[in-house]
């Protein structure tokens, strides 16, 4: 069974974005709840052809939904690639789509072809990015990669002491084969 085959489509809030079954249907978990809207928006951020859900337990939803909220703030347009548990903690892997510099944005790059003019592009560009202005755009682009690792890397942790099946206080547990973060109550109810 494929993992899209695992996850169930609810075609009432697919809102006819594709057919359920298709690569990029939007597979709302059955346990969304209340959470069904802001986490199809999370789906939404994951580009076509990806495979639009997420494969965790409910307990991280408003993790989930806090940290794309951040990442919004910081980045809008950002995209998701996948959300999911991997070695009983939440994984969220994202990525800032990267435009051109300004500079690239008001020299476009010449024809592959052209030595001549790819060594006058680069100098260009080179003293470009040399400059106060240069200096500046990248030092401005590093930070927010920065800065949206942090938040993803702080919900991660986060996701460490939260129990993936009903968002308690849980610790990471190790049990036979497999690591799971769980409070004690659905420890003991046996949820995996
Ligand atoms: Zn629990």
């Amino acid at each position: 069974m494929t993992d899209n085959q695992k996850h169930q489509s609810d075609p009432t809030i697919n809102d006819g974005l594709k057919a359920p079954g298709d690569i990029d249907a939007i597979y709302i978990p059955e346990d969304a709840g209340d959470y069904a809207e802001a986490l199809k928006k999370i789906m939404l951020k994951i580009p076509a052809g990806w495979g639009r859900w997420i494969s965790c337990g409910k307990g991280w939803y408003p993790l989930i939904i806090q940290l794309d909220q951040k990442l919004e703030d910081l980045v809008p347009g950002y995209e998701v690639n996948q959300v999911k548990e991997k070695f009983g903690t939440l994984r969220y892997y994202f990525e800032i789509p990267q435009e051109d510099d300004p500079y690239t944005q008001q020299n476009p790059t010449p024809e592959l072809e052209d030595d001549h003019a790819w060594a006058k592009w680069q100098v260009g560009q080179q003293t470009w990015a040399d400059s106060e202005a240069g200096k500046a755009y990248f030092r401005s682009r590093e930070e927010l990669q920065k800065a949206t690792n942090e938040l993803v890397a702080q919900a991660e942790l986060e996701s460490a002491k939260t129990c993936e099946s009903c968002g308690a206080d849980g610790t990471l547990i190790r049990s036979g084969g497999w690591l799971k973060t769980l409070c004690e109550t659905c420890n003991q109810k046996g949820a995996r």
